[in-house]
């Protein structure tokens, strides 16, 4: 089967549950800043900043934001007892070795796909070590065609991804959750995105959409399977007019 087509598509809250157990960890979080008799609204604010501000630095990641939150602790408590230390490190424990929950009919789609012209991609960012493990639980390496991990999401990066497979923008789908890490890089290269809409959103992934024609909205990959047809038989018409 010739893979016409590159599919790209982002592993996060896209093929897996991501954003409710960082919910979870900074619901746990604000739990212990409560139990510590802190002000719990100006914590999960302190938090929220300090999140959006250390990101350029540290770049995405389970780690980087559990130390963020040891950092917003020691910004309120001058000696953490070591009762809150060993809190502390349970909530990074949870969030690292969260359950890999596939979001519904992923298995479906993907050995659909797999009969399909399409080339698959896993693309995800952040830690490596973390999105690896992720990956490997996630039982869907045999479903896929590749797998790839960038320290974060941009036009620049997803040219690269398409070079070295050897596709160009009219043949490239983008699939992901996020308009600022998965949209937007894909639209700014003129490449068709499918924006998956999921109930939770990192606020740092909202951004406006650049180029609203090439996005299609969908609320599961279910509904992305008929759409990939059309695209498929669209290029074949196009083609056929051609000859
Ligand atoms: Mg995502």
């Amino acid at each position: 089967l010739e893979k016409t087509y590159l599919l790209v598509l982002d592993a996060d809250d896209t093929l897996w549950e991501s954003a409710v157990f960082f919910r979870r960890a900074e619901e746990d979080f604000l739990a212990l800043a409560e139990a510590l008799g802190l002000p719990a609204e100006l914590v999960r604010e302190t938090v929220r900043r300090r999140d959006m501000e250390r990101l350029p630095v540290t770049g995405y990641g389970a780690v980087p934001y559990t130390d963020t939150l040891e950092a917003v602790l020691r910004e309120f408590v001058n000696d953490i007892p070591e009762w809150v230390r060993r809190s502390l490190a349970d909530i990074r424990m949870c969030l690292l070795n969260h359950p890999i929950l596939l979001l519904p009919g992923v298995n479906e789609f993907l050995k659909s796909v797999s009969g399909m012209p399409f080339f698959t991609v896993v693309y995800t960012m952040g830690e490596e070590i973390h999105q690896l493990d992720k990956f490997r639980r996630s039982g869907l390496k045999g479903l896929v065609d590749a797998f790839e991990i960038v320290s974060d999401k941009t036009s620049e990066k997803l040219r690269r991804l398409m070079n070295s497979l050897g596709y160009t923008m009219d043949r490239t789908i983008v699939v992901g959750n996020s308009p600022r890490s998965d949209v937007n890089p894909a639209t700014g290269l003129g490449c068709r995105a499918f924006l998956l809409r999921r109930p939770y959103m990192w606020e740092a992934e909202l951004e406006e959409f650049e180029n609203p024609e090439l996005i299609t909205e969908i609320g599961d990959l279910a509904e992305l399977l008929p759409l990939l047809t059309d695209l498929q038989n669209e290029h074949v018409s196009s083609n056929e007019n051609l000859a």
